[in-house]
């Protein structure tokens, strides 16, 4: 019997990039938070919609009760958060596919009636491994056409539906001029994500920190029962290892799930605990991606490079802290 295995079974290392990593393993930036606080949180939410179901197959377009609960989030979910968000008179991010865009208009304008930033999350949530780069093209530039046309601005920042990314996807986010990606989990600070020549400013997620594998249920398939307050006290140790370590944390919500009331009363808990902290910075994506922009290049360097020609290549790196602590780059950095 032949057993086959993985091309890079034969094949000889590539270390191209092993020396970007290794050097960003051992670099500790030092963020400065606005207002001397000691760790940024960001609570997000992906408003998928029906388009959670459309990417699971055709199949799902005739399957009523399964988009009932997907529409859910943009008739309960979105008002309870804004809600909330409101009471702490605070800003956040919503990824918004373009479809929803589309169909729930009013939810956009919700949305940015409360100052809060709209993200791109694809048009219909199609996962981007599993589509050709015709496709892949298509779902940004509808998802960014489908915004446009309810009047949100144009977005500054993107996650991938579904969780997976391809070097595709990748080069589009490059091609569009992002000025950050939150796609990708190759560290729990912010970091640049790099693909050959194509650098981005990643506000990184993880499964971890994502409500659907809490949540999520799907008739075919189950899910997990998880109590709400598990997710909640997971979520706060997060939060204080983040603290501790004076770094970032995201975290990854749905309407649909996070907006269902026992839920909903732990994220309500959560984020009065975190309020009550006091030492914590809650921006929306884009505040947090220019905050720490000038710490992981050089002042003037884009967000998302790959033309090239502004390799940096060589750079050393040096900003001050308010505590007159240096963060010290250098080396052969290609772009860090
Ligand atoms: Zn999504």
């Amino acid at each position: 019997m032949t057993v086959s295995g993985p091309s890079h079974l034969g094949a000889a290392p590539d270390k191209s990039e092993s020396e970007h990593w290794a050097q960003w393993a051992k670099a500790e930036p030092i963020w400065d938070w606005p207002g001397g606080k000691h760790v940024a949180v960001t609570i997000t939410f992906d408003v998928d919609a029906e388009t959670g179901a459309f990417s699971m197959g055709d199949e799902y377009l005739q399957r009523l009760a399964t988009l009932s609960e997907a529409r859910f989030g943009v008739v309960r979910g979105v008002p309870r958060i804004l809600d909330l968000f409101r009471r702490f008179d605070l800003k956040t991010t919503f990824f918004v596919p373009g479809w929803t865009a589309e169909n729930y208009p009013h939810v956009i304008e919700s949305i940015l009636k409360d100052g809060h930033e709209i993200g791109h999350h694809g048009y219909v949530h199609t996962s981007v491994n599993k589509a050709s780069p015709d496709v892949q093209r298509e779902e940004m530039e509808r998802g960014f056409e489908a915004l446009e046309s309810v009047g949100a601005p144009r977005p500054r920042g993107y996650r991938n539906p579904g969780g997976e990314m391809t070097a595709e996807t990748t080069a589009l986010l490059h091609e569009f001029g992002f000025l950050y990606d939150s796609s990708f989990m190759g560290d729990d600070r912010p970091y640049v994500e790099k693909h050959g020549e194509i650098e981005l400013l990643e506000l990184p997620w993880h499964w971890s920190l994502d409500d659907w594998p809490y949540f999520g249920f799907a008739a075919d398939y189950g899910g997990n029962t998880v109590t709400a307050e598990t997710w909640r006290q997971n979520m706060w140790d997060e939060y204080e290892h983040a603290r501790d370590e004076h770094r970032a944390v995201n975290i990854v919500c749905h309407p649909e799930f996070s907006g269902r009331g026992y839920r909903f009363k732990q994220l309500e808990a959560l984020l009065a605990a975190i309020v009550a902290d006091s030492q914590a910075w809650i921006p929306t994506m884009e505040e947090l991606a220019r905050h720490v922009k000038p710490k992981l290049w050089p002042v003037g360097a884009e967000g998302v490079r790959g033309d090239g020609k502004t390799k940096a290549r060589g750079t050393h790196l040096e900003t001050t802290g308010d505590d007159g602590r240096k963060n010290q780059y250098s080396g052969d950095r290609a772009g860090i």
